[in-house]
């Protein structure tokens, strides 16, 4: 029988990273999770309470709040993949905002949080079959992962992806917001002390600024491949 492994993603902020790996979640027939969205609920909960806004944080109070939050992914079969609930509740539209986005990295910054949420994930990952995409998922979440993929791509060239995402979901958004948040989450997820985002000396390193999706994917199946046959 054909071996279940772990595959990490990780890498910058619109490197295409979930595409990728829902894609090979689906050929493989893995679990797919985007820890993205996990960081980006409790972002969401943090600012519905008041306890974060664009100039303050009540970093205490999220922490103290922290077991209110139950996080949940459930799959729907319309779209092919699983959106994320918050304490019962559909966000997947509501954390993909720009807003949430200039908000998420700071939260992601606090270690009580990151703790709470790589234990879930971790738990999920048990038992292998899975594609799971982050910043800190081949260094801090599964270390020992059979597959550690790395993607990077210039800023500019991430913004423009993010943009278009946004636009056509009909976000009044510009393209120098975008590209602003880009840069800034980069900065905050690579200088943090809590489990910066690096990549781990044994992933492996796609820059895919002039890479079409197809030829990624079909690189990471071979590269699947070899370790599960
Ligand atoms: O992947 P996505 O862009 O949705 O992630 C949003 C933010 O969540 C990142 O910019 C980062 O601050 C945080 N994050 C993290 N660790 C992860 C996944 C995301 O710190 N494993």
């Amino acid at each position: 029988m054909r071996q279940k492994i772990t595959i990490a993603i990780d890498g910058f902020s619109s490197t295409g990273k979930s595409t990728i790996a829902k894609l090979l979640a689906k050929k493989y027939n893995y679990i797919y999770v985007d820890t993205g969205a996990m960081y980006r609920a409790v972002a969401l909960f943090a600012k519905k309470k008041h306890f974060i806004g664009k100039d303050f944080f009540d970093v205490e109070k999220l922490i103290d709040s922290l077991d209110a939050i139950s996080l949940q992914f459930r799959f729907n079969e319309k779209l092919g993949f699983a959106e994320m609930f918050l304490n019962d509740e559909n966000v997947e539209n509501e954390i993909r905002t720009l807003e949430i986005s200039q908000l998420v990295s700071k939260v992601a910054a606090i270690s009580e949080v990151r703790k709470k949420l790589v234990a879930e994930q971790q738990a999920m990952g048990k038992n292998g079959g899975i594609v799971m995409d982050g910043r800190d998922i081949g260094t801090v979440v599964f270390p020992y992962a059979e597959l550690k993929i790395f993607m990077t791509a210039s800023a500019d060239k991430r913004a423009l992806r993010r943009h278009k995402e946004l636009v056509e979901k009909g976000d009044a958004v510009t393209y120098e917001e975008i590209l602003h948040n880009v840069k800034e989450r980069d900065r905050i997820d690579t200088t943090r002390e809590d489990s910066p985002l690096i990549k781990a000396d044994d992933a492996i390193e796609f820059d895919n600024s002039d890479l079409g999706i197809q030829e990624q994917f079909e690189r990471i199946c071979g590269l699947i491949d070899e370790r599960i046959n």
